[in-house]
């Protein structure tokens, strides 16, 4: 989904639709599906220290930009003129490069232990065949 347009309504409705951008002037909130199409509603309240909504005939712009930082999906994007602009790659990136060093070192520490588990079979055959062989 990389448009959504304005729809005014006296309340924000429970079922959402997908790229419908809800505000409640009344409430001061505005209310979407999560652009990534994750299915999460999103509130944003509106007003002078939150939400700024600007509109040009159905097209909505957003500011600042949408940061579900508490969604599984953890996506930001910017509503700007009716069009979702994907943003926060960056932290993306930061997020997953953080993930992907962690599980580097989880697989480095469990290779090194399951080697050290192949090191000791081997020296406990080499001290059995030796027993063996002195009549052990
Ligand atoms: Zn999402």
């Amino acid at each position: 989904m990389n448009t959504i347009k304005l729809e005014r309504v006296q309340y924000i409705p429970k079922q959402l639709s997908p790229g419908i951008l809800y505000v409640t002037e009344r409430y001061s909130v505005a209310a979407h599906l999560c652009a990534c199409g994750c299915g999460n509603k999103v509130v944003t309240p509106l007003g002078p220290v939150e939400w700024s909504l600007s509109e040009n005939g159905d097209l909505p712009s957003l500011w600042p930009s949408i940061g579900n930082w508490q969604l599984p999906c953890r996506s930001h994007y910017i509503i700007s003129h009716g069009q979702i602009n994907w943003a926060g790659a960056w932290a993306d990136a930061q997020i997953l490069a953080g993930r992907r060093a962690e599980e580097q070192q989880r697989q480095a520490y469990y290779a090194e232990k399951s080697q050290l588990g192949t090191f000791a079979k081997i020296w406990d055959w080499i001290l059995r065949a030796i027993r063996k062989l002195f009549g052990g």
